[in-house]
């Protein structure tokens, strides 16, 4: 992709998971071809940054080098799936994710359209119920395994050995059911429109999902640390694969597998309670060619004074135009840049009716505790 800073390249790894040789290569390929800078994704993928004209052809044979590309843009496209971090070496997860990137790279795969996803949610509970997936495989509550089409409240039984084959089917009849149109199409859509699911897709409740996003600290993997912004230096990156793989969330953290404590390293959200966990700033102008403003120096100055103005765990979303690519759910407070200032929208998204127009950084910054009321 084409962006301000230069290109942007997307990273997907297998499984959600770098190795640490993995990680240390990518780093250097972030500095050598772009400007050392990694941005963390809402679907688990690691961005390299300012990617020049003439270091995409090495960053491309570097990454393929590492294992770390498709064949092709499109096979890249089609792997849509999002692996849950909280997987074992004794659970089914990573089999699974596997399979079903072999399965979304055979010559009979279905064709899905843009932004169709998959999750593998087959952790001890599921915790990607927020994250955006069309077809899910996920733990019920009784342990077994379910497939499940994004919008339904029921989901077919499967085992590791036939979960995979079921979401093969699924998005068989997905594409038969008249699910794409335009080249486009998401599951939970066609449901809601009217679209009747196969019989098998009424034989088990889901299991309840945590829907907040989690925190840093330790897991039963490892340790989970957070970047302001979900951005971090190729200095970290490479420091942080010192003391193990890394996993990738969707909420643009990492998990460092293995450790027990977080490394002290700058750059690095540790703490439960700290309030840039709480803000969602995308690129924004300049580096990013549509933003019509800044985003992070605001935010940055917003931060600290988050928990006086905004309640507890409620997000606040610096969006650089009405595209909201950082979080396209809604928000408590999201601030919206546009020509003559930042727009505020209270609980809904950057494109959303805005309640206040063209507000100033001077005016967002000086009256924070104006910014979340309700009259
Ligand atoms: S929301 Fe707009 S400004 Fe921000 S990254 Fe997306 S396109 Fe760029």
């Amino acid at each position: 992709m084409v962006s301000g800073d230069g290109l942007v390249a997307r990273v997907r790894p297998r499984g959600g998971r770098l190795t640490p040789v993995q990680a240390i290569g990518l780093a250097r390929l972030a500095v050598a071809h772009g400007n050392g800078l990694l941005d963390l994704t809402s679907r688990a993928n690691i961005q390299v940054r300012g990617v020049t004209e003439g270091g995409y052809g090495p960053l491309t044979e570097g990454l393929a080098a590492l294992g770390l590309i498709d064949p092709t843009a499109e096979a890249e496209a089609q792997r849509n799936i999002v692996v849950t971090p909280y997987w074992s070496s004794d659970d089914d997860v990573q089999t699974i994710a596997a399979t079903l990137a072999d399965a979304l790279a055979a010559p009979d795969a279905p064709r899905m359209p843009g932004k169709f996803g998959f999750s593998v949610d087959c952790g001890p509970s599921p915790v990607l119920s927020a994250i955006s997936a069309d077809i899910r495989l996920e733990r019920g509550g009784d342990g077994c395994l379910l497939c499940r089409a994004d919008g339904a409240v029921a989901a077919a039984r499967v085992t590791a050995g036939t979960a995979v084959d079921a979401a093969m089917k699924l998005a068989h009849w997905f594409l038969r059911s008249g699910g794409v149109s335009g080249g486009r199409g998401r599951m939970a859509a066609h449901l809601a429109r009217g679209a009747v699911l196969p019989d098998r897709y009424t034989e088990a409740p889901v299991q309840p999902s945590a829907r907040s996003m989690p925190k840093p600290g330790l897991v039963e993997a490892g340790v989970l640390l957070g970047f302001e912004f979900g951005q971090l230096r190729a200095e970290t990156l490479s420091a942080l694969a010192n003391h193990g793989a890394l996993r990738l969330t969707p909420w643009r953290m990492l998990l460092i597998e293995g450790l027990d404590a977080a490394p002290d390293l700058p750059g690095l959200v540790t703490r439960p309670d700290d309030p840039a966990l709480r803000v969602v700033a995308c690129t924004g102008a300049p580096d990013c060619l549509q933003g019509q403003q800044p985003t992070r120096a605001l935010a940055r100055i917003l931060t600290p004074l988050l928990p006086t103005f905004l309640p507890q765990d409620a997000v606040l979303h610096v969006s650089g135009c009405a595209k909201g690519c950082a979080h396209p759910q809604p928000a408590a407070l999201t601030l919206t840049a546009g020509a003559d200032g930042y727009d505020l929208v209270r609980g809904g998204r950057p494109g959303d009716a805005p309640m206040r127009s063209g507000l100033s950084v001077e005016y967002l910054t000086a009256n924070p505790a104006t910014l979340y009321v309700t009259r």
